[in-house]
């Protein structure tokens, strides 16, 4: 049974950051300036990313082409986003040199079974134009994931990929805990939705505990409501004000001091600038405390593991 992507994106879940054990790491600076997070088997993962979901390969072509004139090195795209061909274009039109940039994919769960996780790593790789990405994500805990995750596996062995990622294992603690478990190659990172009102803070704990950093999607609450929602927050609102900063780089800087990852999307230029432009002034404790205090544990995805099992029937035609 096929449906298209574009239906299968909206109801994509994540992941978020778990931070604790990378604030420190996270003050850390890159040759730009910009913080890196270093993650469990020693690589550094700049902390700041763009975020490209939703974007055709055209619209994360010049998005992307933008934020690495602006300085960003981490882009987060995915298969099923099917822009990676329009990512590469601006990679190798950005005249910056492939090993200063952090590429992130996702495999999605018909790449995982029947043998065709190696194959899709191949194709991965040829429309990234690249001989290897940094970061994949199995994209959804649906399917065959650990076939999938041993496809990752190898091509880890491989030089293919430099580091394997969870993305929305946070649906169901059970598989989360299984791939864990059975990983020969341990993850080194998920992917959830994270945000002031959805900290995800017990979660966070047990990838604490697995040494596993933190990123976050919808860190600005997606697009459409949630966006709407944390702007219109009276205590970022009043924040902004203080510190003469927008709403969006209130809610940015809180996840950079969390010490999260954090990958939001744009495409208006003046979008792409601002939100980098947060590592040139930090949040009170007190007033870090204040957006903590938001918290809701309320998400703006409201999709369940249950009503994800229809992605592993999915096909991606890209
Ligand atoms: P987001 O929270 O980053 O919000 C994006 C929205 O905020 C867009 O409408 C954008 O126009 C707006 N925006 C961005 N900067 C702004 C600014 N400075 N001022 C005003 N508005 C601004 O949501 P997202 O893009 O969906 O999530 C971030 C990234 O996370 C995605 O692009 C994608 O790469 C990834 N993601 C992953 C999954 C997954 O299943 N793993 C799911 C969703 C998203």
């Amino acid at each position: 049974m096929k449906k298209s992507v574009f239906i299968a994106s909206f109801f994509a879940a994540a992941v978020v950051f778990g931070a604790f054990a990378f604030a420190e790491d996270s003050e850390m600076k890159s040759e730009n300036n910009y913080a890196t997070i270093q993650l469990g088997n020693g690589l550094k993962i700049p902390q700041f990313g763009i975020g490209t979901y939703g974007s055709s390969e055209q619209q994360a072509h010049d998005a992307v082409l933008e934020a690495l004139k602006d300085g960003y090195r981490h882009i987060d795209t995915a298969h099923a986003y099917r822009n990676e061909r329009g990512i590469a274009k601006a990679i190798k039109e950005s005249g910056i040199s492939r090993s200063e940039i952090w590429i992130t994919s996702k495999l999605w769960p018909t790449d995982y079974s029947n043998g065709n996780g190696a194959q899709s790593i191949d194709k991965m790789l040829e429309r990234l134009g690249t001989d290897y990405v940094d970061l994949v994500y199995l994209h959804q805990p649906v399917g065959d994931y650990m076939a999938g995750y041993r496809a990752l596996e190898e091509a880890v062995r491989q030089g293919k990929v430099r580091a394997i990622g969870l993305s929305n294992f946070d649906l169901n603690e059970k598989v989360f805990e299984d791939v864990y478990a059975k990983a020969e190659i341990k993850p080194v990172i998920v992917q959830i939705e994270l945000n002031p009102y959805a900290q995800r803070v017990e979660f966070r704990k047990k990838c604490a505990e697995k040494n596993l950093a933190v990123e976050g999607w919808f860190p600005l609450g997606g697009s459409g409501k949630g966006n709407e929602t944390l702007f219109a927050d009276s205590t970022i609102k009043s924040l902004a004000e203080k510190y003469g900063k927008s709403p969006a780089q209130i809610i940015l800087r809180w996840h950079v001091q969390e010490g999260f990852s954090t990958i939001p999307g744009a495409r208006n230029p003046a979008h792409i600038a601002e939100n980098i432009a947060v590592y040139g002034f930090s949040l009170s404790d007190a007033d870090m405390e204040k957006i903590r205090s938001l918290n809701r544990e309320q998400r703006f995805y409201t999709g369940t593991w249950e009503s994800a099992q229809h992605f592993k029937d999915v096909e991606i035609n890209y």
